[in-house]
């Protein structure tokens, strides 16, 4: 597979990307006290299906489900389950699609009703260090560049960066080469081309960077049983500059939120 995608691949993957978005601002309304993640789960393969395209994480690798739902102090690849969320929870919700023969792929971290202090400053932190890392995928950067910024943001105010997962490449297979590690070296790593398309997606926890998995094969978990907050977007390099493929808008306009993150990356 090219490490570089055409502008009418990366339409496609924009599509698939845009279907993630909407599939999120979907659930972002449905997200309260009461509901179990399973819930979410069938929900979210209804909506995908009838867009006309298929869940991208079910049977990918064996993966038993439409959504990878982690919450609390789960970091990532969370089983959806009948236990039910309660206030103060924090669910980080991944999604993939196919569609058209190409992915989408990517997360964010709702909170249940009202959380703690400390909780909703990680999120903050988490998603403002996703933005920091798509601002350094960009032409005459490394791979090194957007590891470095999002390690240093979240390790400058405390947080552990999750090591043994990483973001990748994306196009018609869900993970594809380059990875993209949430730490690094500036100026190291494959060098940035026009065209390259990837998910940048920070795992980043509370207390330390150390993670244990479940033997249900998949859950990851904070090893300190503190929270982990995930968030992923889809960013393609156009003219030079990072330019988003997925966006949170459906989930903020769900939300009532106003935010302009997004408009650097547009
Ligand atoms: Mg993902
Ligand atoms: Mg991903």
């Amino acid at each position: 597979m090219s490490l570089t995608k055409s502008y009418e691949e990366i339409e496609l993957i924009k599509e698939s990307a845009q279907l993630v978005s909407k599939t999120l601002g979907m659930l972002a309304s449905e997200i309260k006290p009461g509901i179990s993640t399973l819930y979410l789960d069938k929900l979210a393969e209804t909506f995908i299906r009838d867009h006309g395209a298929v869940p991208g994480f079910l049977g990918l690798y064996d993966f038993p489900n439409t959504l990878c739902i982690s919450p609390n102090n789960q970091v990532v690849h969370g089983i959806p389950n009948k236990e039910i969320i309660t206030e103060g929870d924090i669910l980080s919700i991944d999604c993939g699609v196919l569609k058209n023969g190409y992915y989408g792929d990517h997360a964010y971290t709702f909170p249940v009703g009202e959380i703690d202090k400390e909780t909703l400053k990680l999120l903050k932190t988490a998603k403002e260090s996703l933005y920091v890392g798509i601002e350094q995928f960009k032409l005459g950067n490394r791979v090194g560049d957007v590891g470095y910024a999002i390690q240093n943001y979240n390790e400058s105010r405390g947080y552990g960066v999750v090591r043994e997962l990483v973001g990748h490449g994306l196009g018609k297979e869900m993970h594809e080469k380059p990875e993209m590690p949430n730490y690094g070296k500036r100026g190291t790593g494959k060098k940035f081309q026009e065209g390259m398309v990837v998910a940048i997606e920070p795992m980043i926890n509370l207390g330390t960077s150390n993670i244990n998995q479940l033997n249900d094969g998949w859950t990851i978990l904070t090893r300190d049983k503190k929270p982990s907050a995930h968030f992923e977007h889809n960013v393609a390099i156009v003219n030079g500059k990072p330019k988003l493929l997925s966006t949170f808008e459906f989930i903020y306009d769900s939300l009532g939120i106003k935010s302009d993150e997004e408009v650097p990356f547009k």
